[in-house]
């Protein structure tokens, strides 16, 4: 039997659950046959809390497409196993095992990276988002058991991601460009706006860069040599310009989509998508008040969306730096892990998540009465993105992605970053 892989774990990162129950409320739990078998035998009745005439699944796809199996809900939308407590009824009738994997791991995320699996993690969670609990590097045993129940053997075989459509490249190379990316977003002399922006044109070479011939220790020079080049370049100390018209229509669009809240309803009526067209129909339009999207994202002017922030708290910006170096390290933003988007094409879009949770973390405050954004509202902007960011199914639609593509052709990811980081 082959040995497990070591693990590549995020430093700078802790977490413990602290029932919070966020996540039972919040994501819909795709269960297996086998898991639905396990349940099913588990035998919960009225006796359990659980009433009667209370589906515990729900089957959903159909009509050509695969059909899949998910946890039901309560009526107030979180999952049918979830106690007045915040606690899990499966976990407490019957231990932690018997609950679906997805639970089970949650809110850890295990990628194959050649000869080892990095660990991510998810900042749906706001214990993740907001680093508590104990340090991950602590936690190897129990992730070391996570990560057997869900990367497979067959996983070492996997190829890296593509560095971009045209260009493919060995794991070695692939790990040497996450390293350079990491570098640039670990500079503890610069504020999190201008490691992104350097780290996006970073990006923006090595996309237009020829790298057939470049392999091996020719890689780690040429990479050494960019990030040094981009590192000797004056800072950009003047007030960013606003975004142009159309780069800022698209990214409207493409926030408007991290800021809806699943329903996980099995089919799409007719009013939710008609409402679905007009709030599209809105953020196209940018102007007069915000679309009513979820509960906690009220109507709101959207020139209430463009104000200045001032500088980012110390607190944020340690926040925001820790979710673009545990998405890196982790591979949490390319291939498997992201609609199979080669790695610069999933770094620009994880780029562009910064802009989007300040653009949320505004709204967020505006909702609430208030000019100034708090560390608070930073938080819940991250938990609202990340649910969705390579998760959503509407994020790997070509719509969306093209939308990232159309942003770097027109070097306006620098910009947003910039302009909604101010
Ligand atoms: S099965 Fe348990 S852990 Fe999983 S979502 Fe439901 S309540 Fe939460």
């Amino acid at each position: 039997m082959s040995r497990p892989l070591p693990l590549e774990l995020p430093i700078l990162q802790n977490w413990s659950c602290h029932t919070c129950g966020g996540c039972c409320k919040q994501h819909g739990i795709y269960i297996t046959a086998e898991e639905q078998k396990r349940i099913e035998k588990q035998g919960w009745t009225a006796a359990d809390g659980i009433p009667d005439g209370q589906p515990l699944f729900v089957s959903m796809g159909g009509l050509g497409t695969k059909r899949w199996t998910r946890l039901a809900h309560q009526p107030d939308g979180s999952c049918v196993f979830l106690d007045e407590r915040g606690l899990c009824k499966i976990h407490g009738k019957f231990g932690e095992p018997a609950k679906p994997l997805a639970c089970r791991v949650y809110p850890y995320a295990f990628h194959p990276a050649g000869d080892q699996i990095t660990v991510s993690l998810r900042f749906s969670c706001p214990s993740v988002a907001e680093n508590l609990g104990t340090p991950i590097i602590e936690q190897t045993d129990e992730l070391n058991r996570l990560a057997k129940l869900v990367v497979p053997n067959a996983a070492r075989n996997a190829p890296a991601p593509r560095l971009t459509d045209q260009q493919s490249l060995d794991w070695p190379d692939a790990l040497l460009v996450v390293d350079a990316l990491d570098t640039l977003l670990a500079q503890e002399e610069l504020g999190l706006i201008d490691k992104l922006q350097q780290a996006v044109q970073f990006a923006g070479l090595l996309e237009s860069a020829r790298l057939e011939e470049i392999r091996g220790q020719r890689m780690e020079e040429f990479l050494q040599v960019l990030l040094h080049a981009i590192a000797s370049e004056d800072r950009n100390e003047a007030a960013p310009p606003p975004p142009g018209r159309l780069a800022a229509t698209q990214f409207r669009l493409l926030a408007g989509h991290y800021a809806r809240k699943d329903t996980y309803s099995t089919k799409i009526s007719w009013t939710a998508r008609s409402v679905m067209l007009w709030a599209g129909w809105k953020f196209a339009r940018g102007a007069g008040m915000t679309p009513a999207v979820q509960e906690v994202l009220k109507p709101v002017p959207f020139a209430a969306l463009e104000r200045p922030l001032g500088s980012l708290p110390e607190q944020v910006d340690e926040m925001l730096t820790r979710y673009l170096r545990v998405k890196v390290q982790g591979l949490h933003f390319c291939g498997a892990a992201y609609y199979r988007e080669p790695m610069i094409r999933g770094f620009q879009s994880l780029a562009l998540v910064i802009p989007v949770v300040l653009w949320l973390a505004r709204w967020l405050a505006s909702s609430n009465g208030r000019d100034a954004v708090s560390t608070a509202d930073v938080v819940q902007a991250i938990t609202i993105a990340d649910h969705h960011h390579g998760y959503s199914p509407a994020l790997g639609m070509w719509t969306f992605r093209n939308r990232v593509r159309t942003l770097a052709q027109m070097g306006q990811i620098e910009r947003l970053v910039r302009w909604y980081g101010r």
